[in-house]
């Protein structure tokens, strides 16, 4: 099977799906032609022709939970001359499949696809609904969308599931001399907010005269700098600490509890301790001789899942003070979370029990926005973001993805076929 996916990931890798412009049509037909002889049923959807998204299935035999292994076909882009070999080769080197999109995803597109191909030759028969979805336009997901968010608004009954299994997360790693693996169950709200800096405009030789909106914005700014607001504890950065510590501390002491196991587990707790706020661009006038009578800062703001920009627009107003601004909320999205004590969640850990005994699978809320929210939002599945590496270290791998040289050991690609089949058997034999 290691071998299966080997080959089906080279294939994959060699269909250029860099997004935009996506072009995925090429690797829903190439799952479509190897999953469709075994008998699992396949449909192609697509808001325009070349950037289908593929659907397949073994129909439950009852009307036990239906799972779903998720993932996206669509890729960021690859510059070859900062590769050391054709980054749509898929060349198979040092024990590695090399390509863009070896991790970020198509490394569990192939798992996913030959988790299910095996099962039905095996004649599994589930007992509620197995689908495997590969989507389109992941990566871009702004504007005029083709993927999940599409998918779910126009073929709700395609998509509908109980539970599923998305990227996200799945590292092994190693703290206080405790071995965690990474399961992301909760994402950040992105929360775009402009602070609107009113001031009067005025000609640029009588500044005396004007009330410049840029230099009022500035002390502004440096204050959203420094922004630090009261620590919380969500459910999911609970549970990591007590996997972590073995007790859940008072949230002002939760990062330096965190720091004093190791400065990673500080990192992955710190964002998840509160909302995050990050000024990235600022217009002012656009003339060098006009004075700006107003100023936007554009501020990339995150918010804690479950959070709401009316809380968060009091937090930001509580610490800027008094002034001439106003904050206004751009389209936030995503922030949804899916609860821990669940079956899919006792199938991810007992795979991890048997894979290494000791080892503790924990929560993690990611900051940044996955598929998984979409499936939340429409149907109020289980979505988790799980998928095993153990080959090669956390470390390399969040340097490789979107990056050069990108690749996944074959034997993490095994792995993840072996975990696959694991939550499809155990979930579909509830
Ligand atoms: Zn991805």
């Amino acid at each position: 099977m290691k071998d299966e996916a080997v080959e089906l990931l080279q294939a994959l890798i060699r269909v250029d799906t860099v997004n935009p412009p996506g072009n995925e049509t090429g690797a829903a037909e190439l799952l479509r032609d190897y999953l469709e002889p075994l008998g699992i049923e396949c449909a192609l959807y697509g808001r325009v022709p070349e950037r289908a998204n593929l659907v397949a299935r073994i129909p439950g035999r009852g009307d036990g939970p239906s799972l779903m292994l998720l993932s996206h076909t669509d890729t960021v882009l690859a510059d070859p001359t900062e590769w050391s070999v054709d980054p749509w080769s898929g060349e198979l080197r040092d024990g590695c499949v090399w390509g863009r999109g070896a991790l970020d995803m198509k490394g569990q597109v192939a798992a996913s696809a030959v988790a299910i191909a095996s099962l039905a030759r095996e004649g599994f028969r589930p007992s509620g609904d197995l689908i495997f979805a590969a989507t389109a336009d992941e990566e871009m997901g702004e504007g005029v969308t083709y993927g999940l968010e599409w998918l779910c608004s126009e073929h709700p009954d395609a998509l509908r599931c109980d539970y599923a299994v998305n990227e996200g997360a799945g590292d092994r790693i190693e703290l206080g001399g405790k071995v965690l693996y990474l399961c992301s169950s909760a994402e950040k709200r992105s929360s775009p907010v402009v602070l609107r800096v009113h001031g009067r405009s005025g000609h640029g030789s009588m500044p005396g005269i004007a009330d410049n909106a840029l230099v009022k914005a500035a002390p502004l700014i440096e204050r959203l700098g420094e922004f630090a607001p009261e620590p919380v504890l969500t459910p999911e950065t609970e549970a990591f600490l007590a996997a972590v510590l073995d007790r859940v501390p008072p949230a002002e002491q939760a990062l330096e509890a965190a720091r004093s196991v190791d400065e990673l587990a500080a990192e992955l707790v710190e964002p998840l301790l509160g909302m995050t706020v990050a000024p990235t661009m600022v217009a002012a006038s656009a003339k060098r001789n006009v004075i700006p009578g107003r100023c936007d800062v554009t501020v990339d703001c995150r918010l804690l899942p479950g959070q709401t920009e009316d809380e968060a627009d009091r937090l930001l107003r509580a610490w800027l003070g008094e002034g001439e601004y106003d904050l206004e909320w751009r389209d936030g999205q995503g922030g949804t979370r899916s609860e821990l004590a669940t079956p899919l969640w006792s199938a991810i850990e007992s795979f991890v029990d048997a894979l290494e005994p000791g080892a503790r699978l924990a929560p993690i809320g990611v900051s940044g926005f996955t598929d998984s929210h979409w499936l939340r939002e429409a149907f109020g599945t289980v979505a988790y973001g799980f998928f095993p590496l153990r080959a090669m270290s956390p470390e390399v791998a969040v340097r490789l993805i979107h990056s050069a040289d990108e690749r996944i050991a074959v034997d993490d690609l095994g792995l993840g076929v072996d975990f696959l089949r694991h939550v499809a058997l155990t979930v579909g034999s509830a």
